[in-house]
């Protein structure tokens, strides 16, 4: 390992995006620190479904996707809705995604997605192989489960597109899914399994992360929130926050569903919408237990065996961070529960998550330095695959601060792109 202090970064921000940042950085011999507004113990990083999504390659501005909002709109236990608001960001972002919602931005953009997933799900293969980190990391697939005849032929469809893009899949009638889960009942028509797909336990791995860091020098600072930034000619020369001013040689903006904000103070245009969603945890009985987790498609719920228990996450509420539970939109997951799984009896939660997305209007991220400074890094806008790309935004991070060519393709992923 390195340690020839190259100088030093703050990362502003204790998601997955920062930690991993710093991850990297600090192991390049960076000297690292961390502004957090929070605790850094519950951002959207927690609560989330924990899958690694290399299947992930369509981003959320897709065709199709806006007929099938407006229609789920009308339902308020639909999975996706988009709150009416005459919020001039929120109106910008819709015709923004409007823009991108078609075929040729999907095709445009799925090979860079898949291999910012895949070269991230190997470096979750690296870290899990590390002394003291297990964050229960299991590349054993995530199955996609349909129970209507046009689902079915739309997951077919998009299986075709994966196995062309090189991702492994396979196609399964209702038995071969049952076979693949024996201790627990299934009712489907069927369902693909995207081998190239993992998961994991989201909160383990941020405690995991964070100690190491810690151990590695890496200063936090939490309960402090970046307000401003002074620019000194090309370079940003520091950073206000509420507990007083911080200088860098390098700045490296996470701030996950905030990045927008926190961009405009660099005057910098980083569209983004935050997309709440829920999730909640839920023990089953003993001789229930599940071996893969999975996508209910006609509900877009996420199932994940984590913690001897089962997460179950959805709903994707886009509009301006309000931290209301609509508690419609979680009786919505419960209610999809045992029309896949029926021998799981799952009522209504008493302790509810909720967290934000950070969505991007054209579903790409935001990675990379800005041309607008000389010092100042993006990494963010993961949507609903942040999790999934974090090591391989930080691992990108330290290649571009250290000068070296980034880990794959992110060119289409600038920060520049909507100035
Ligand atoms: C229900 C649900 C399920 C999901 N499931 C998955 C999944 O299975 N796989 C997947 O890949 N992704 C999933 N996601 C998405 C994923 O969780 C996020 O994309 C990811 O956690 C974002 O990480 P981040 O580091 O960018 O942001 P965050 O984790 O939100 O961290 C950002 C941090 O920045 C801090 N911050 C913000 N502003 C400031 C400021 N001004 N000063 C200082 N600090 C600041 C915040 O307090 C926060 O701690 C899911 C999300 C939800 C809601």
């Amino acid at each position: 390992m390195l340690n020839n202090n190259k100088g030093n970064v703050i990362i502003i921000g204790a998601g997955i995006a920062g930690l991993s940042a710093a991850y990297y950085l600090v192991n390049e011999g960076w000297q690292v620190s961390i502004l957090e507004k929070d605790d850094g113990a519950n951002n959207c990083s927690f609560g989330n479904a924990g899958m690694i999504v290399p299947s992930h390659f369509t981003p959320l501005a897709a065709p199709g996707i806006v007929a099938q909002g407006v229609k789920w709109m009308l339902d308020s236990k639909s999975p996706f809705y988009v709150r009416p608001s005459l919020n001039l960001s929120l109106i910008d972002w819709g015709m923004k995604f409007l823009k991108h919602a078609n075929e040729k931005h999907v095709e445009r953009n799925a090979e860079a997605i898949r291999d910012l997933n895949l070269e991230s799900s190997k470096l979750y293969d690296q870290l899990a192989s590390k002394e003291g980190f297990d964050f229960e990391l299991r590349q054993n697939g995530i199955l996609m489960l349909y129970k209507s005849k046009e689902v079915e032929h739309e997951e077919i469809e998009l299986a075709e597109k994966a196995s062309s893009l090189g991702l492994d899949t396979q196609v399964l009638d209702r038995n071969a899914v049952q076979a693949l889960e024996p201790n627990l009942r299934i009712d489907t028509l069927g369902g693909v399994l995207y081998q190239c797909d993992g998961i994991m336990y989201p909160p383990k791995l941020m405690q995991l992360l964070s100690a190491y860091l810690v151990s590695k020098g890496v200063a936090f600072h939490f309960h402090t929130e970046v307000q401003g930034f002074q620019q000194s000619g090309h370079r940003i020369a520091s950073i206000q926050t509420n507990k007083g001013e911080f200088k860098a040689d390098e700045i490296v903006v996470t701030g996950g569903a905030s990045l927008g904000k926190l961009g405009s103070k660099l005057n910098l245009k980083l569209p983004l919408m935050p997309g709440k969603g829920y999730s909640f945890m839920y023990s089953p009985d003993s001789g229930t237990s599940m071996i893969h987790a999975a996508l209910l498609l006609e509900a877009r719920v996420a199932v994940t065996p984590m913690n001897n228990q089962i997460r179950f996450s959805g709903t994707m509420e886009l509009g301006p961070a309000n931290d209301k539970i609509y508690s419609n939109r979680v009786k919505g997951i419960v209610e999809s529960i045992p029309k896949y799984y029926p021998d799981l009896k799952v009522e209504y939660p008493n302790d509810v998550w909720f967290g934000y997305r950070p969505c991007s209007p054209d579903g790409l991220p935001y990675l990379g330095r800005t041309k607008k400074y000389s010092n100042v890094s993006i990494a963010g806008g993961g949507g609903m695959m942040g999790l999934s790309l974090g090591p391989a935004f930080g691992k990108s991070i330290a290649h571009i601060l250290s000068g070296q060519s980034p880990v794959s393709d992110i060119s289409g992923f600038s920060p520049d792109r909507f100035q």
